[in-house]
C-alpha cells in the first residue's frame, strides 16, 4: 500500500484522487487544501434563492471527461443543458447575434458573419476573398492575433474573436497562442493555408447534440461527490509549504512555520495553481519550476446580481459579451434566468464578469464599488429598469493562466522535467486547456504518469 498525496482539492486534484483510488483501491490518498472547503473554482453559493455557480458555470458536453465523470459519480440525473447559448456582441448600444458554427469565432464561411451585422461591407468583402489569396501555412506559434489579423482584417480579430477569448481565458487575442488556444484549426493550418477553408474542415456539426451542460444544485456537487466517492482523506486548511525528498519518498511540509506539520508519502501529485506549483517544484524539478512561473495569471471577478420580475427584459438568450474596444467594466454578462431552467422563475439572475489580463486596475474597486458600477452597466445593457436587489462579487486573483506563445513548449518542458522525479506528477489548469473537463484530462494524465 502506498500513501498518495495530492495537493490542490479544486476539480484537478478531486479528479485525481478518486481515478487513483479506482485504480488502486488499496492506496491510501490524501487531499491536502489550503481553503475551507474543496472544490477550488467550482463554487456554488446560495443567491437569490437559488443555488449558484460563482466559478465555473458549465462544462463542455462535446468533451466526455466531465460528463463521464459526472456519471462516473452518480450525478447524472441532476445534468441540465441551457435553455438557450443564442448570446449577442453588445456594441454601441446594439446587440449584434454572435455567429453560430465558427471556431472561437474563425468563421468557415463569410455566410456565417453577415446576419450579426457586426462588420462592415469592406471587413466581409477581405474575409470572403481570404480563400482566394491566402497567407503562409502555420509554421511556428504565432498569437492569434498575430496570425489572424493580417488575414481576416481587425474587425474580425477586435469585435468577435477577442471577446471570445475574453470569455474563456480572460485573454487577449495578441498574446494567446493560436496553437494552444485553438488547437484543431492551428493543426489544420499546417496543411491547409487558407484560414476559412481550415475552419470549415474541423466545423462541428451543428446537429450533433448539445454542447453545455451543468449541474442542477451547482457545478461543486461534483466536487463534493467526488470527496464521498473517492475513499480519500481530505485535510481543509492545510496549506503545503515546501516538499522534500527522503530516502523512501517525501516529507510535505504543511501549516504555518510556527505551528508545521510534516506528512509523509511515497507519491504526490501537484494540482495547484500554476505560481503555486513553481514554488514547490523549485528545489525539486527547477526546470519545471521555471516554465510554470512563466505563466501569466488573469484575474477576474464574477457578480451574481438579481432584479424582480416584470422587466422588460430585451429578448437576447443567453446573455452578451462586450468587445474591449466598448470600453466598459464588464466584459460579459450571462442572464441565467434565460439561460437555465432551474434558474428561471424569481426574477431576472444574472452573472456579470469583470477583468481581463492587464485590467487589473479594474478590479482596485470595494465590492460595494464593483456593484455599484458594475450593476449600472448590466442594467443598461439590458435596459432592467433600478438597481439589483441583490448582488454578491466573488474575486478570482489569478484566476485563469494564459496559454500565450510558447505555451505549448512550456508545458513539455514542465512534464519532462517533473518525468525525471520517480513519484512525482503535476496536473491542472495550464497543462491541456483551462476548461473543467480538460483539468479532469490532466488529473488523469498524472495518475497515469504515478504508474503502479
Ligand atoms: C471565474 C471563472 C469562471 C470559469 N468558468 C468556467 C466554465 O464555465 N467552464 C469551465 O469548464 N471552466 C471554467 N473556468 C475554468 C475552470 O473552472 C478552472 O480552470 C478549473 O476549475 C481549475 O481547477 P484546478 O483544480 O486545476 O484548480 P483550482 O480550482 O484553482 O484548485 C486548486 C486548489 O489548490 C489549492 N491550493 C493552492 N495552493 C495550495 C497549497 N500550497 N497547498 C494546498 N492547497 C493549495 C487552492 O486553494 C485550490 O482549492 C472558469 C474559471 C474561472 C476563474
Amino acid at each position: 500500500m502506498r500513501h498518495v498525496v495530492v495537493i490542490g482539492a479544486g476539480i484537478t486534484g478531486l479528479a485525481a484522487a478518486f481515478e487513483h483510488r479506482r485504480r488502486h483501491p488499496g492506496d491510501q490518498v490524501s487531499v491536502l487544501e489550503a481553503a475551507d472547503r474543496v472544490g477550488g473554482k467550482l463554487h456554488t453559493v446560495d443567491f437569490a434563492g437559488h443555488r449558484y455557480d460563482v466559478g465555473a458555470e458549465m462544462v463542455l458536453a462535446v468533451v466526455p471527461e466531465a460528463l463521464d465523470l459526472i456519471d462516473a459519480v452518480g450525478l447524472t440525473a441532476d445534468v441540465v443543458q441551457p435553455s438557450t447559448t443564442s448570446a449577442s456582441i453588445a456594441l454601441n448600444g446594439r446587440h449584434h447575434p454572435i455567429p453560430t458554427g465558427t471556431v472561437l469565432g474563425v468563421p468557415a464561411s463569410v455566410d456565417d458573419l453577415v446576419g450579426s451585422e457586426l462588420f462592415s461591407p469592406a471587413s466581409l468583402d477581405r474575409i470572403r476573398a481570404e480563400p482566394d489569396a491566402p497567407g503562409p501555412a502555420l509554421t511556428d506559434d504565432e498569437s492569434v492575433g498575430g496570425f489572424l489579423r493580417p488575414r481576416l482584417g481587425d474587425e474580425l480579430v477586435g469585435l468577435l474573436i477577442e471577446p471570445l477569448l475574453g470569455g474563456v481565458y480572460a485573454g487577449r487575442a495578441d498574446a494567446l497562442s493560436i496553437m494552444a488556444t485553438m488547437p484543431a484549426l492551428a493543426q489544420a493550418l499546417q496543411h491547409e493555408p487558407s484560414v476559412l477553408r481550415a475552419a470549415a474542415s474541423i466545423r462541428r456539426d451543428p446537429g450533433a447534440g448539445p454542447v453545455f451542460a451543468t449541474l442542477r444544485g451547482g457545478l461543486a456537487a461534483l466536487a463534493r461527490a467526488l470527496v464521498d466517492r473517492s475513499g480519500a482523506e481530505v485535510r481543509l486548511g492545510t496549506t503545503v509549504r515546501a516538499i522534500r525528498r527522503t530516502g523512501t519518498g517525501y516529507r510535505l511540509d504543511c501549516g504555518p512555520a510556527s505551528a508545521a506539520t510534516f506528512i509523509e508519502a511515497e507519491a504526490v501529485l501537484i494540482a495547484v495553481p500554476p505560481p503555486n506549483a513553481a514554488r514547490l517544484l523549485g528545489p525539486l524539478a527547477p526546470d519545471a519550476a521555471s516554465a510554470l512561473a512563466e505563466i501569466p495569471m488573469a484575474s477576474m471577478a464574477i457578480l451574481a446580481l438579481s432584479w424582480p420580475s416584470g422587466q422588460a427584459l430585451l429578448p437576447m438568450g443567453s446573455g452578451l459579451l462586450v468587445p474591449p474596444e466598448a470600453g466598459g467594466l464588464v466584459k460579459a454578462v450571462t442572464i441565467s434566468s434565460n439561460k437555465w431552467q432551474h434558474l428561471s422563475g424569481q426574477g431576472v439572475l444574472v452573472r456579470a464578469s469583470v477583468g481581463r489580463i492587464g485590467e487589473e486596475r479594474a478590479l482596485r474597486r470595494s465590492d460595494a464599488e464593483l456593484l455599484a458600477d458594475a450593476g449600472q452597466e448590466v442594467a443598461e445593457l439590458l435596459n432592467l429598469t433600478g438597481a439589483p436587489t441583490a448582488g454578491s462579487v466573488t474575486r478570482w486573483g489569478g484566476g485563469l493562466p494564459q496559454y500565450t506563445v510558447g505555451h505549448l513548449d512550456r508545458v513539455a518542458t514542465v512534464r519532462a522535467a517533473v518525468s525525471q522525479v520517480p513519484g512525482l506528477a503535476v496536473a491542472g489548469a495550464a497543462f491541456d486547456g483551462v476548461g473543467v473537463p480538460a483539468c479532469i484530462r490532466s488529473a488523469y494524465a498524472a495518475v497515469d504518469a504515478l504508474g503502479n
